[in-house]
Order: structure tokens, then sequence, then C-alpha cells
């Protein structure tokens, strides 16, 4: 019974390519290298959503404020076209920016919510420098070996976000082996 180092990074060994240089992936995140690897992005449990709504809201603000001003400036000076495209703008960007709120609300929900499947998945799967591939000791929660892209997709998957991977992001064409996840 060797449980002395359990859980720990020491003494693994990937199931890939045998290598012993491995991380969580955690931690392959925030080490050295990892930016210049992308791996802070390609390592991702989730999507960050903080504050976005915010943000969103106020540039539709702004925007409605400025074809009201139109409008204001249309009736001062006498140039009908300016208060009717004014008012046009207002309108759009008013109703426009409730439309986005909601939408990155929605998006924020789905996040919060499916973190906890996120993490499930994530937490223990460990990154093996030797072969840039990712894979959970023991074979659980899920089996076999998958590259960061495959990984990050699987994550986003089983927590209901992957709709939110961004256009660019190669996770987002990557396919999941089907055995990956036990029944
Ligand atoms: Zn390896």
């Amino acid at each position: 019974m060797e449980s002395a180092g359990a859980g720990e990074t020491v003494g693994l060994m990937c199931p890939g390519c045998g290598g012993v240089e491995v991380r969580t992936v955690e931690e392959a995140r925030q080490r050295k290298g990892a930016r210049r690897h992308g791996l802070y992005d390609r390592l991702d449990p989730g999507p960050d959503k903080t504050g976005d709504g915010c943000m969103h809201f106020a540039e539709g603000m702004l925007l409605t404020a400025l074809g009201i001003g139109l409008v204001y400036m249309g009736v001062d000076q006498h140039k009908p076209l300016y208060s009717l495209g004014g008012a046009a703008l207002a309108l759009v960007c008013f109703f426009g920016t409730f439309m986005v709120v909601r939408s990155d609300r929605r998006e924020k929900d789905a996040a919060e919510a499916g973190y906890p499947r996120a993490e499930r998945l994530w937490q223990p799967a460990h990154y093996c420098y030797g072969c840039t591939s990712v894979f959970c000791p023991g074979g659980t929660p899920w089996r076999g070996v998958l590259t960061p892209e495959q990984f990050k997709k699987l994550v986003w998957t089983e927590a209901g976000y992957a709709d939110q991977l961004l256009a660019g992001d190669k996770a987002k064409d990557a396919q999941i082996p089907a055995d990956v996840l036990p029944e």
C-alpha cells in the first residue's frame, strides 16, 4: 500500500507517452510558460462572464442618448431628418440593449449553473508536458488521453455551455472520442 503522495502529481505517469512531467490542469494554467503555449485559455473550465452585462448596458444607453441628442438637434435646427434618424437610432439602441443584456444574462446563468459539472471533470484532470495532452489519473471521472482542445470541448459540453465557445477557438471544432465518459 503506497498511499503516500496519492492525489499529488509526484509519481504520476502519463498513459499517453509514459512521461512523468505532469501537473494538474489548474497548475498548468498558472505555471511559467503557460501563456506562451496558450494553456490558460486552452484549459479554461468555463466562460468568463464578469461585468459583461453592465458594460453592454452602458454602451447601449450611451448610443441611445446620442440618438435623443440628434432628435433635439433636429428640432432645434429645424432639420426633421435629424430628428427622425435620431429617434430611430434611440429606439433601436434602447431595445437592442435590452436584448443584448438579456442574452448576456442568459449566458451568465448557463455558465453559473454548469460550472459545478465542469469542475467535476476539470479538477481531477492532469496535463502532460511530454505529449501536451490531458488525462485523468485512474481514468476517473473520464477515460483516455485528450488534446487540450478535446478536453475543453468535453468540459464545456458536459457543463452545458459549449455554445459559448468563441469563434476561432479550436476547441469549438474538436471531436470528443465516444468512450471518454463512462455510462
Ligand atoms: Zn504524455
